[in-house]
């Protein structure tokens, strides 16, 4: 590794940009996006406006503009995930409005396809290569647990057919990290059989919609990686725990308009993030509080942020002209963490 990339590692905050490329039925390719520096930075034009009030600058630790490849976002990424099987505590975010490209960072546009792989499966492919390199030295097991929150409900997503079971959290110490007990743990071996639960999993995400037809912008899901290791010698056991969290769509909904149900998703959603931006925020500060407590999101990852932990943002971008209001609100909320 490079003598930079463990440089870097040292905050336990980082925060990645990436600009998703213009679909293919949207080619008045109009963007939002002026330039992206080499530095981190990248600046965001407002079409509306001329002069120099009409762009706004933001940096972060790396942007990754729209020609960027699953390969190299992970090459980043990578790191965090040698240190799970280190023992270390990892949370992997996306965060971004609906459209912007949170799915297709974290698992990629389907599943068939290798190269399109997101972050999800070659994190795993990667643990169980380190895990067979180190075959002679340390035991490793992997388990995966999968659950939605949504409306501040927390669901398991790899039960069969599905289940609407409310699942309680327990920030525990007793039971080794495993915070949401009742919600499914199963043992995998190979990348294959990852494969085979998230496809469960993404197939009872949509059982769970009932009269909405876009359930997964508006609820936070989260592939959590539990990776225990025993030193052969020693017998010693590490534990480790990667939580892969594809939040809801950030977009705020305008109150005039949303009603019902709508509005009360809408509470909920804005209502977590914030909570895990206050969260983020709180522990870049090094403050003496951490206001856990605000969100069941924030209550799920409790042990997977701050201390010895490390946390990875992705902030999506649409580089589309009219999500330009999103765009700046997205940025401001994660420089706000960074
Ligand atoms: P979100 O999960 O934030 O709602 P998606 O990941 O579903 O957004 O992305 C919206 C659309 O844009 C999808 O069709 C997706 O395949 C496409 N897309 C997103 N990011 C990229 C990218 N980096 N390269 C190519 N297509 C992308
Ligand atoms: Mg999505």
């Amino acid at each position: 590794m490079l003598h930079n990339q463990v440089q870097d590692l040292k905050g336990n905050i980082r925060v990645y940009c990436r600009v998703r490329p213009f679909l293919s039925n949207q080619c008045d390719g109009k963007s939002t996006i002026d330039h992206i520096g080499e530095n981190g930075s990248i600046m965001i034009v407002n079409p509306q406006k001329q002069g120099k009030d009409a762009r706004k600058i933001f940096s972060f630790n790396k942007v990754f503009g729209a020609n960027a490849m699953q390969i190299e976002v992970f090459a980043d990424t990578q790191p965090l995930i040698r240190s799970v099987m280190d023992g270390y505590n990892v949370c992997i975010f996306a965060y971004g409005q609906t459209g912007s490209g949170k799915t297709y960072t974290m698992s990629g546009p389907d599943m068939t396809t290798e190269e399109t792989w997101g972050v999800n499966y070659r994190a795993l492919n990667d643990l169980f290569c380190i895990s067979r390199s180190r075959a002679d030295i340390i035991s490793y097991d992997v388990s995966i647990q999968m659950i939605e929150i949504y409306n501040e409900q927390v669901r398991d997503l790899l039960v069969a057919h599905g289940s609407n079971r409310r699942l309680e959290i327990r920030n525990n110490s007793q039971l080794n990290g495993l915070n949401i007990p009742d919600a499914s743990l199963v043992p995998v071996k190979c990348t294959q059989d990852v494969l085979e639960l998230m496809k469960i999993g993404q197939g009872n995400r949509a059982v769970g919609a009932t009269a909405l037809n876009e359930r997964s912008s508006r609820s936070h899901s989260v592939l959590t990686v539990h990776v225990q290791g025993r030193e052969l010698e020693t017998d010693s056991i590490l534990r480790g725990c990667l939580h892969l969290v594809d939040l809801a769509g950030s977009e705020r909904v305008d109150k005039s308009e949303a009603t019902g149900e709508r509005l009360r998703e809408a509470q909920h959603i804005n209502r977590s993030l914030s909570a895990l931006g206050d969260v983020i925020s709180a522990l870049a500060q090094k403050s003496s509080h951490i206001p856990y407590r605000n969100s069941k999101l924030t209550q799920v990852l409790q042990d997977a942020l701050g201390g010895q932990a490390k946390t990875l943002m992705f902030v999506h971008v649409n580089p589309e002209v009219n999500a330009f209001g999103e765009t700046i609100s997205s940025l401001k909320f994660a420089e706000r963490v960074a």
